[in-house]
C-alpha cells in the first residue's frame, strides 16, 4: 500500500466527511509545487483557495514564524501584542482603514463585521435597523450567521432556522438594491468580486452606485475581501480598482502567508461602537499569525508582487481567452488580477479530477466554472505548464 493510500484509509475511518475531498495527501510546498506523500509533484493553481499567495513556504514568513515561535506564541488579548500592532498598523496605512480587530477566519471577520453593523446602526439610527443586505450567489462563510449570509441554498440545507435579518439582491444591479431597501435595513455586504459564487465580477460602476446608495440611506458599507484582498486582483485590496471606499472589510485567507486568520477593517467611527467587553476571541491576532501577517504583508508590498500579479494575470488570461476560442463548451473566461474563472457549458468535476491525475491542481466553483488562483508569485513558465495539462484534457473532451 502506497504511503497516500494508508493515509486515506485512515481518514476515512477518522475524519469528519464534511469535504469531498481528492485523494491527495499533501506533506510538503515550495513556492508553486506541492509534494504528496509519494513524492509526487503538482503544479498548485489553487494555492489553498486563495490562500498561498506567496507560494508555499514563503522563506520570510517561514522566518517569522521561527522567530516568533522562540519568543511567545501566545498570550491574552488583555495584554498589547506588538506583531498585532505591526500588522494593524500596515492594513491602515494602505486601506481606508483606521482600526483593525483581528480573529481567526474569513467566517469570524464577517461574524465581526455583522455584529459591529448592527449595533452601530441601532445606536446610529434606532431600534428597527437590523437587517443586512448581500448578494445572490456570495459566500460569507459557514458559521450560522454567516451562513446566514450567504446568498446560496445548498450551504443552508438542513440548518434552518436561519439567523434572521438578511436579505439577497442580484449581485451587480443596483436597481435591485434600491428596490431592496426597507426602513429596516442597516448594511450592504458584498464580495467586490464573487469568489465561490462562480468568480462573477460586477458592472463598471456598480460598487460606486452601491456607495453612494450607502450615503443616501445611512448604511454600513461592508466589503468582503477575504478572498479577493492581500493582493489576489492586482491591487491590494480588490475595491482599490474602483476607488470607492467601504466602511468594514473582511480579510483573511492570504493575510498570513498560510496561517490562520482573519480581520476586520473599519473607520475610526465605526469601530468606536465595539467598546471593551462587546466582541472578542481567544486566539485572535496572536502573536505567532501576525508576525507572519507582518513579514507576509512586507512581502506582498516590497517584492515586486503586486506587479507580478498584474502581469501573470494579464498572460494567464490572454492564454484562457484563446483557449476559449478554440473549445466550443468554453462560454467566458473573466475575473481579475490573478483570480480568474472559465465558465464551461459542461460539467467541470471531471475535468479538475483528471487535472490532478496530471499534476495540475486547480478547482471549479458552482459546477461549470474553473477557477485558477494561482501564487502570486507564479512564474511565465509556470502558467505555460499549467495551460498545457489542461489544454491536453480539454482536447480529448468532444467539442
Ligand atoms: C473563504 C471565504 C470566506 C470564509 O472564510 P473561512 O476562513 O473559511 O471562514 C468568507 N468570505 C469569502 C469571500 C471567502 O472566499
Amino acid at each position: 500500500m502506497s504511503a497516500s493510500n494508508d493515509w486515506i484509509a485512515r481518514a476515512d475511518r477518522r475524519i469528519m466527511k464534511t469535504y469531498g475531498r481528492y485523494p491527495l495527501v499533501a506533506v510538503r510546498g515550495e513556492g508553486c509545487r506541492l509534494w504528496d506523500a509519494d513524492g509526487k509533484g503538482y503544479l498548485d493553481f489553487l494555492a489553498g483557495v486563495a490562500v498561498n499567495n506567496l507560494g508555499h513556504c514563503h522563506p520570510k514568513v517561514v522566518a517569522a514564524l521561527q522567530q516568533q515561535a522562540t519568543q511567545l506564541l501566545h498570550c491574552s488579548n488583555y495584554y498589547h501584542i506588538p506583531s498585532q500592532i505591526e500588522l494593524a498598523e500596515i492594513l491602515c496605512e494602505h486601506s481606508f482603514g483606521e482600526r483593525v480587530f483581528f480573529c481567526n477566519s474569513g467566517a469570524e471577520a464577517n461574524e465581526a463585521a455583522i455584529k459591529l453593523a448592527r449595533k452601530f446602526s441601532r445606536e446610529k439610527h434606532g431600534e428597527e435597523r437590523y437587517e443586512v443586505i448581500t448578494a445572490v450567489a456570495s459566500f460569507h462563510g459557514r458559521t450560522i450567521a454567516t451562513i446566514s449570509a450567504t446568498g446560496q441554498e445548498k450551504v443552508k440545507a438542513g440548518f434552518s432556522p436561519m439567523l434572521p435579518g438578511f436579505k439577497y439582491v442580484p449581485f451587480g444591479d443596483i436597481e435591485a438594491l434600491r428596490a431592496a431597501l426597507t426602513p429596516s435595513s442597516c448594511a450592504v455586504m458584498l464580495e467586490p468580486i464573487q469568489g465561490e459564487g462562480g468568480v462573477n465580477v460586477p458592472p463598471p460602476g456598480y460598487l460606486r452606485a452601491v456607495r453612494e446608495l450607502c450615503d443616501q440611506n445611512g448604511l454600513v458599507l461592508i466589503y468582503d475581501e477575504v478572498q479577493v484582498g492581500c493582493g489576489r486582483t492586482g491591487k491590494l485590496f480588490a475595491h482599490q480598482h474602483e476607488g470607492v471606499e467601504p466602511d468594514l472589510m473582511t480579510l483573511a485567507k492570504a493575510l498570513a502567508g498560510g496561517p490562520p486568520i482573519g480581520a476586520l477593517v473599519a473607520r475610526e467611527e465605526h469601530a468606536a461602537t465595539l467598546g471593551p467587553g462587546t466582541h472578542g476571541s481567544t486566539f485572535g491576532g496572536n502573536p505567532l499569525v501576525t508576525a507572519a501577517g507582518v513579514a507576509a504583508m512586507k512581502v506582498l508590498l516590497e517584492d515586486g508582487v503586486l506587479e507580478n500579479c498584474v502581469t501573470m494575470g494579464e498572460y494567464l488570461r490572454g492564454r484562457l481567452e484563446e483557449m476559449k476560442s478554440r473549445y466550443g463548451f468554453a462560454r467566458e473566461v473573466r475575473g481579475q488580477g490573478l483570480i480568474l474563472g472559465m465558465e464551461l457549458s459542461i460539467e467541470g468535476g471531471e475535468i479538475v479530477k483528471t487535472a490532478l491525475e496530471r499534476g495540475l491542481l486547480i478547482n471549479c466553483t458552482v459546477g461549470s466554472v474553473l477557477r485558477f488562483v494561482p501564487p502570486l508569485t507564479v512564474t511565465r513558465a509556470e502558467i505555460d505548464e499549467a495551460l498545457e495539462i489542461l489544454d491536453g484534457i480539454l482536447a480529448e473532451i468532444e467539442n
